[in-house]
């Protein structure tokens, strides 16, 4: 009886070391464990046995038992990683080091306008800053001088979310905030800040107007800020955008956040001030409102405003876009037609 134990796992031995798959394995299982199998079998001659030997017998085989149950647990182990380790070996070979047949990326028109005006602004010691596209309307209209009934808000009319916030109508909604977080300027030094962004406007769409736009807004503040600082910043950052002399217009424009305000037109690069489509053929196209922080928005960021003033300018990143790259049609931009979208890429 105890030899046939011993011959038992001999023999488990020998066919466990022939195995080499997961239904092998299964099947050698079977034959030693399984209800017909080897050791159950042996089970059988305890009957013939004294009740001494019984007790060492059945121990032996439970021994024996287990001893097959953990040989086979390893075993599976082991199978499994050779057929990872197969897999791994058969799987497709990539050289990613190959350059693509398929067309490469590229930047999108605006944000090659957008980082070209925000190395402009960095070189003159702006910070960087980001809105959220999803504001409240405290942010958005009241925090930059447009109280609820103001009739600014039917010309900005835009998408309102279920919890009464809204999709930013312009980028100063983001005006409060970085006052906030940088508050005043010590003594000599200035708060300047840029801060690009999505906009969005409920508004029937066609060659000159979009329901979805981006915006540059630039502000800087400090104890002694004109006028004629205002007007330096904004002769730069056209000199440097388009690289040659640009016509432009300053006429006095109304917005709330601003006094005194200013519309700063620039001549119609597409069609030379002849009139055109993207210029409603007056000539001139709208490309910067601006002028000096109104107190009440600076007090509402927490600048005295009888101490500081500043100067703030939105500038249309998509106009400037169509502007630059001679683009007739603003709904080019959020096409998605890469064809058009991809000769712009430097
Ligand atoms: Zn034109």
């Amino acid at each position: 009886m105890f030899e046939n134990l011993e011959k038992i796992k001999q023999q488990f031995n020998e066919e466990l070391n022939r195995v080499e798959s997961k239904d092998e394995l299964e099947r050698v299982r079977v034959a030693f464990l399984g209800k017909k199998g080897l050791v159950t079998d042996a089970l059988k001659g305890l009957r013939d046995l004294s009740a001494e030997d019984k007790k060492t017998f059945g121990m032996q085989v439970n021994v024996l038992k287990n001893e097959i149950e953990e040989a086979i647990v390893e075993y599976q182990k082991k199978i499994e990683e050779q057929e990872y380790l197969k897999e791994i070996n058969n799987a497709p070979r990539y050289d990613f080091s190959i350059p693509s047949d398929k067309p490469l990326g590229s930047l999108h028109p605006i944000t090659i306008v957008q980082k070209q005006i925000e190395d402009i602004f960095k070189t003159m010691g702006f910070i960087i800053e980001d809105g959220l596209e999803v504001q409240t309307e405290y942010n958005n209209f009241e925090a930059v001088n447009i109280p609820k009934n103001h009739p600014a808000r039917d010309m900005t009319d835009t998408y309102y979310l279920e919890n009464g916030q809204l999709l930013k109508t312009h980028t100063s909604a983001a005006q409060n905030a970085i006052m906030r977080k940088y508050g005043a300027p010590k003594p000599g030094e200035y708060l300047k800040a840029l801060f690009p962004g999505r906009c969005f406007r409920n508004e029937s769409i066609d060659a000159s107007h979009e329901n979805t736009f981006f915006q540059m807004e630039g502000m800087m503040i400090g104890e002694d800020i004109s006028i004629s600082n205002l007007i330096y910043f904004m002769k730069v950052l056209l000199t440097e955008v388009f690289q040659r002399d640009v016509k432009v217009r300053l006429r006095p424009g109304f917005f709330p956040f601003v006094e005194p305000g200013f519309e700063l037109d620039i001549n119609c690069l597409i069609c030379g001030g002849s009139g055109c489509p993207t210029c409603k053929h007056s000539g001139w196209l709208e490309l910067l409102p601006c002028g000096m922080i109104h107190p009440n928005v600076l007090r509402m960021g927490g600048i005295d405003p009888d101490k500081y003033t500043g100067f703030a300018f939105g500038l249309g990143l998509t106009r400037l876009a169509m502007m630059k790259y001679n683009i007739k049609d603003i709904r080019v931009f959020n096409s998605g037609n890469l064809k058009q979208l991809r000769q712009f890429t430097i």
